[in-house]
């Protein structure tokens, strides 16, 4: 019988994070303060974030970071998490592609965010802060932030993009559920919230408003700090624990990935399940293939500009160098597939400006066609998120195919869809349709960026 299922045992769960930034030649170019314009130090991010994440967040010297003992004790609950040979899917493309993905949607919250919610609330707590704040979209970040919170005694204020608050009744449950208090965004508890709605009271909401109004609460309350689950480098280091896994499990499938893939919001997933991976391309040693499968209504990667920008609506984040729609951007309404950030993180950027990594833009439709396959051959619902890619996986698979050559495949399935259930019904009742982001759109929403980079 062939082996379907890898786990490492709780002794070869990693005790470090990898940073790769340490070994990138070109190092990413600078995050510059909002105002002064001059490169971030450490310090000047204390007033946002944890001091050990501003720090994490700048190091560009330290190859691997210990995971503290505590947070691997969290770890422990739910990894390693396993990494399965897609047989099913395998069979249903007829491939001669061995197909594996990584399983994040084993996490008691559903999904990989656990990993940097868990390190980052940890962190807060051993400052001695007390409240932490964050915004969250589809609610993923918010529920594994509402539990990590939990875990070690933080109170937590979310502030949910108030289309997904309406839409997605049961993910703002899941966080009440694990104590958190959440509140749709734009709101008028805050300054930038009530502007945008006095500007436009029937706007939905978006990441880049519900970011600023969780900054403006961080920097208001005392003793609080703010927290993100995507785009920042520190975030991108806890994810790495999932490639870090993955390559000690390849080794015991005795198979190495000729292709590494994962679908791409603001980066943390596919950092998680490449950046360990990419070590072995930045010393020569592999020439491994690094696949970002974006959304074609969200393309930051595929069409955006490189530059620097916010990471927020209100301007209220660090000037961050990266491919951007523009921090006014909200995709259309139609899109259902989640991937809606407007920018990519600065480690990602700089590897896709040095063609180190790849991006593709899936379409919608073929982005459920492709989770829809996958759940009637391996048995697991995925995400609409992680159904880009494995829309890119299938895409590799059958390109192998074509070409009758024999490659591995190694996704990352970042969470299931159980949650996501009227997504997949909206696309079952023919609801949904492909969107492509006109150029003009794309120019006007970029065309206000200082040229800084
Ligand atoms: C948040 C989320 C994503 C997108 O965010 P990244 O930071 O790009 O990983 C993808 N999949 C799932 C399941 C998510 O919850």
């Amino acid at each position: 019988m062939k082996t379907k299922r890898f786990f490492l045992p709780e002794s070869e769960i990693p005790t470090a994070w990898y940073n790769v930034v340490a070994d990138m030649k070109n190092k990413p170019l600078p995050m510059l303060h909002p105002g002064t314009k001059q490169p971030l130090k450490p310090e000047d991010l204390y007033p946002i974030f944890a001091q050990a994440l501003s720090h994490q967040e700048l190091n560009q010297t330290d190859r691997f970071i210990e995971i503290p003992e505590e947070v691997r004790e969290q770890y422990k609950n739910y990894r390693s998490t396993p990494l399965v040979r897609a047989y099913g899917l395998e069979k249903a493309l007829d491939t001669p592609a061995h197909i594996y993905f990584k399983n994040e949607s084993v996490s008691p919250v559903g999904s990989h965010k656990l990993n940097s919610a868990l390190a980052q609330a940890y962190y807060c707590k051993k400052e001695g802060i007390t409240n932490i704040t964050t915004e969250t979209g589809a609610g993923q970040w918010g529920a594994a932030l509402s539990y990590a919170a939990k875990v070690f005694g933080l109170e937590l204020a979310v502030y949910m993009v108030k289309i997904s608050y309406e839409q997605k009744p049961y993910r703002r449950s899941i966080m009440q559920t694990y104590g958190a208090l959440v509140t749709p965004s734009p709101s008028m508890s805050t300054k930038a919230g009530r502007k945008i709605l006095t500007d436009n009271p029937n706007y939905q909401g978006s990441l880049g408003t519900a970011i600023s109004e969780a900054i403006e609460l961080a920097m208001q309350t005392p003793n609080c700090k703010y927290t993100l689950g995507s785009v920042l480098n520190h975030v991108m280091l806890h994810q790495t624990v999932i490639g870090l896994e993955a390559e000690k499990q390849m080794v015991m499938a005795d198979d190495y990935p000729d292709i590494v893939i994962g679908c791409f919001g603001g980066g943390s997933n596919f950092c998680g399940i490449s950046l360990p991976f990419l070590r072995h391309k930045l010393s020569g040693q592999k020439n491994t293939r690094f696949i970002a499968a974006e959304p074609a209504s969200c393309p930051k990667l595929t069409r955006g500009v490189f530059e620097y920008d916010f990471g927020d609506e209100a301007g209220y984040t660090p000037l961050l160098p990266m491919f951007t729609l523009g921090h006014s951007f909200a995709p259309a309404h139609i899109h259902a597939g989640g991937l809606r950030y407007h920018g990519a993180g600065t480690i990602v950027s700089q590897l896709l400006k040095d063609k180190l990594i790849e991006a593709v833009d899936i379409q919608q439709l073929d982005s459920f066609q492709a989770g829809m396959l996958f759940s009637q051959t391996e048995g697991i619902i995925p995400a609409p998120e992680s159904n880009h890619a494995i829309a890119a996986t299938i895409q590799e698979a059958l390109k192998a195919k074509e070409e009758g050559k024999q490659k591995t495949i190694l996704f990352n399935l970042s969470g299931h869809g159980l949650i996501d259930m009227a997504a997949y019904d909206a696309y079952l009742s023919g609801d949904l349709s492909n969107y492509v982001l006109s150029d003009e759109a794309i120019k006007q929403n970029v065309s206000g960026l200082e040229k800084l980079a």
